[in-house]
């Protein structure tokens, strides 16, 4: 039988050709009926000329994922060769006595759609975006634990919904079973992970060389605030950094006790900061009233656009939230304001720091950090910038 067929429209194949993965659902043209998640399928344009090969997905409105720009084989053999392309990107990228924990493999932004590879010092952690790769991920398995196993990875797990909720559980694939929590390297700083429960698949490693850049900054900033502070990474960082006192405000007090152990690995007394759970909008509101002023704060909340639509109202909570703020900003100090929605662009987000949404405060852009070299990103694919860090003072 031959290949199945994809026919894309036009500006699809055109965004193909530039470099784009993705293949929505609505701008395939013409498909055969009976393809399965994890299928081949060969892109053409509508006049039949070849665009590549990629992967079927039946569920996601991705339809189809680009592998392949050439005439070559889509198997294991290539999938396998592509994460070691991935794998290698990252060698010599750390010192290990000084990093141990980073991404392996970024998906799309490492041209292996849907894959992401996370490590935490021997653990390596999976996690397949849509269905398509689940198919291949037996016989793709011996080829990831060869080119993980050879860099120092024991176990490989995978990040799995567990069954009738949303927490998420992990399924060891190879090695020994993963820890609950492991206590990994940063920067030099010691980090607590939550294997099975943690946030993306276990900590935000994209903020790496930002919780250094803060830490850095702390310095010269004795009183640190930080908003949305999760398990502590920015605190702990700030803390080593030489800060008085870090204030740490989050919703969920269970991230407050991971915070608290990463401050004692650190040699770091947890009772000389300060640990609120609260939501940010209502502490914000009360330092204010009571005329509490930090010299550094850090804002890194989710992601407050899902999607497109959400857009408007993303950009007006991130106003809000810049505008709160800086009113507990003291003078001459320094804000540190993150977003991570692929719908905001670097653009979008500025927009939402300037004079009219932080009140009149006038405020310099000092830098502005994307996306460290652990997560690369494709120039055609948009999609895939998705973190700002603006740091204003
Ligand atoms: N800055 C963190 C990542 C933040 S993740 C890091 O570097 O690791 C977002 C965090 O915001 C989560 O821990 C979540 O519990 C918290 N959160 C979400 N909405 C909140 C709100 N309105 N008030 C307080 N915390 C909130």
């Amino acid at each position: 039988m031959s290949e199945p067929k994809l026919a894309l429209g036009r500006s699809a194949a055109q965004a193909v050709r530039r470099g784009h993965p993705w293949v929505w659902r609505e701008a395939v043209a013409r498909a055969p009926r009976t393809l399965a998640s994890g299928d081949t399928v060969q892109l053409t344009d509508e006049t039949g000329a070849a665009l590549g090969r990629g992967l079927w997905d039946a569920s996601s409105p991705i339809a189809a994922r680009v592998y392949l720009r050439d005439a070559a084989e889509l198997d294991e053999r290539l999938l396998g060769a592509l994460a070691e392309t991935a794998f290698a990107r990252r060698d010599g990228l750390f010192d290990p006595a000084d990093t141990d924990a980073y991404r392996l493999c970024n998906g799309e932004g490492d041209r292996l759609p849907a894959l992401v590879v996370d490590r935490y010092g021997a653990v390596a952690v999976l996690r397949l975006d849509g269905e398509l790769l689940e198919p291949w991920l037996p016989r793709l398995l011996p080829r990831l634990t060869r080119a993980l196993g050879g860099r120092g990875v024991r176990t490989l797990s995978l990040r799995v919904a567990a069954e009738g909720g949303d927490r998420v559980r992990l399924r060891t694939l190879h090695g020994p079973d993963a820890p609950e929590r492991a206590m990994v390297r940063e920067r030099g700083m010691a980090m607590e992970v939550d294997l099975h429960h943690g946030q993306k698949t276990g900590a935000f490693l994209d903020q790496r060389e930002n919780r250094a850049r803060v830490r850095a900054l702390a310095a010269r900033h004795p009183r640190v605030l930080n908003l949305f502070s999760y398990a502590g990474g920015f605190s702990v960082a700030a803390a080593l950094g030489g800060a008085e006192r870090v204030t740490s405000v989050d919703s969920a007090a269970a991230a407050h006790a991971t915070a608290q152990r990463t401050f004692r690995a650190n040699g770091l007394d947890p009772a000389a900061h300060a640990f609120v759970s609260a939501d940010v909008f209502d502490f914000l509101a009360r330092a204010q009233t009571r005329g509490e002023r930090w010299d550094l704060v850090i804002c890194d909340p989710p992601s407050f656009a899902p999607s497109e639509r959400a857009k408007p109202r993303a950009l007006a909570a991130y106003r809000k939230l810049h505008a709160a703020a800086v009113r507990v900003l003291a003078e001459g100090g320094t804000l540190c304001a993150a977003s991570c929605s692929s719908h905001v662009t670097a653009e979008d987000f500025l927009s939402t720091l300037d004079e009219q949404s932080l009140g009149g405060r006038a405020l310099c852009l000092r830098e502005l950090h994307g996306q460290p070299a652990d997560h690369p990103t494709v120039p055609a694919w948009p999609e895939g910038r998705y973190l700002e860090l603006a740091i204003l003072s």
